[in-house]
């Protein structure tokens, strides 16, 4: 049998490990960047502590490798950005172990150095197309500027992220709902002498930052503000000043925290890398082709959790363990590993989107961030999070 995957990101590089232990199964991971890229364009994440729970069990060496690279999460903090605190929850009330801080680049090296060896870089998807005569797939790809062609697929695992061309090509491209909230994120050298270490947001009114410290000495600044659903990064933005004047609040100076924070973003604002707050529907299989979907290519959904990475780690923890037992069978079906997948993770998946964006209330434009806060260390959101961290599928 012949297996492969598309995109050697998170959920990629997970299943491409596990399956590469199924003897006889051909695995071949394609991933359209160099070896040698190590993007920080998506700068930071906090990975949950269910992800890190879920590595765990599934995967010890692999939760080792991302945790040599990481700095862990113990505290939520929420403040104003005059540094009036309205929230601190340590995640041990809601986890059974804490979540990871880490750089972009370091979580893909650490995935792709554990898989090391199933990956052909450089090697881009550019079309997929299913053989009438037998139901397989094939892709062609550009590898290094040369065309190819792989035939005779038995299964497409899409971990090719929140653009994925394959599920584009085989099911179009997903409708995406725009939440009004633009998100922009930057990595600096921490020269803030020790103000910002763990999980911290602050707010002026709707206007939100994020910080946490990550190893290499750097500190991650997300800000988010909010616009109106669908339309664009303002220009206005692209200035320092401008958007530095979004955290500044007017009645009292900035925290110590929130002033260094404020001067990274007036100073670095070229650096910067835009999105905005949106999700596109869950999809896992299609009706007529054996195509698994993953991560971002499955699901698009809000950052505000930060569950993104963490359900593509979940996803990928999950199809793993089933593929692997499943494909080990003599007469293997493809099809029913896939529908078993899918029948595991969708409700899971539903409540991480829907809980992530009942989170994001307090971003949007008129919100109340005293008062949402405050909702936010009642026992209704409490134990909300506390099944999102602790409530992991397992096969
Ligand atoms: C603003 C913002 C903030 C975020 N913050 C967090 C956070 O703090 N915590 C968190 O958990 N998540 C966060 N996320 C979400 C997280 O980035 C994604 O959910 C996660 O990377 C998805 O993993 P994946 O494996 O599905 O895809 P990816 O990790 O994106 O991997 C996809 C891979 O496929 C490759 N690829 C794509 N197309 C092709 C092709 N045609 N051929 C070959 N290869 C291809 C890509 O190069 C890439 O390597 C954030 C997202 C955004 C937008």
């Amino acid at each position: 049998m012949k297996c492969v995957i598309a995109g050697a990101g998170v959920a990629g590089c997970i299943v491409a490990r596990a399956l590469a232990r199924v003897p006889g199964l051909e695995v071949i991971c394609l991933e359209q960047v160099a070896a040698s890229d190590h993007s920080e364009s998506g700068t930071g994440l906090n990975v949950g502590p269910n992800a890190v729970r879920a590595l765990l069990e599934h995967d010890p060496q692999l939760h080792a490798a991302v945790l040599a690279r990481s700095y862990l999460w113990h505290t939520w903090r929420i403040s104003l950005t005059d540094g009036t605190e309205l929230f601190r929850l340590p995640l041990s009330q809601v986890a059974d172990n804490p979540g990871i801080r880490i750089r972009w680049s370091e979580l893909y090296t650490a995935l792709r150095g554990e898989a090391a060896g199933l990956i052909r870089y450089d090697t881009r998807i550019t079309a997929v197309s299913r053989a009438a005569a037998n139901g397989r797939l094939s892709v062609e790809i550009d590898a290094s500027g040369q065309p190819e062609r792989i035939d005779d697929i038995d299964l497409l695992v899409a971990g090719d992220g929140r653009y994925s061309l394959v599920r584009k090509l085989l099911a179009g491209a997903p409708p995406i709902t725009q939440h009004g909230v633009v998100i922009f994120r930057l990595l600096v050298p921490d020269t803030s002498g020790g103000l910002v270490d763990d999980y911290e947001q602050w707010f002026n009114g709707p206007n939100r930052l994020l910080a946490f410290r990550v190893p290499g000495e750097a500190v991650y600044i997300a800000g988010t503000f909010p616009i109106e659903p669908g339309a664009p990064v303002p220009d206005s933005a692209r200035d320092g000043a401008w958007l530095a004047s979004l955290y500044t609040p007017h009645a009292r100076p900035p925290s110590a925290q929130c002033a260094w924070m404020i001067e990274q973003i007036r100073e670095n604002v070229d650096n910067i890398h835009w999105a905005r707050l949106q999700e596109s529907p869950p999809l896992y299989a299609l009706p007529d082709a054996p195509v698994l979907l993953l991560g971002d290519a499955a699901h698009g959904m809000v950052p505000t959790l930060g569950q993104g990475a963490t359900q593509a780690i979940e996803d990928a923890c999950v199809a793993a363990r089933l593929l692997e037992a499943g494909l080990r069978e003599p007469h293997a079906e493809v099809a029913a590993l896939i529908t078993r997948f899918a029948a595991l993770r969708d409700e899971r998946i539903r409540f991480a989107m829907q809980f992530s964006l009942e989170a994001s209330d307090t971003l949007l434009a008129g919100a109340d961030p005293v008062a949402g806060t405050l909702a936010k260390t009642e026992p209704a959101f409490l134990s909300q999070l506390e099944r999102l961290y602790r409530d992991i599928t397992r096969v």
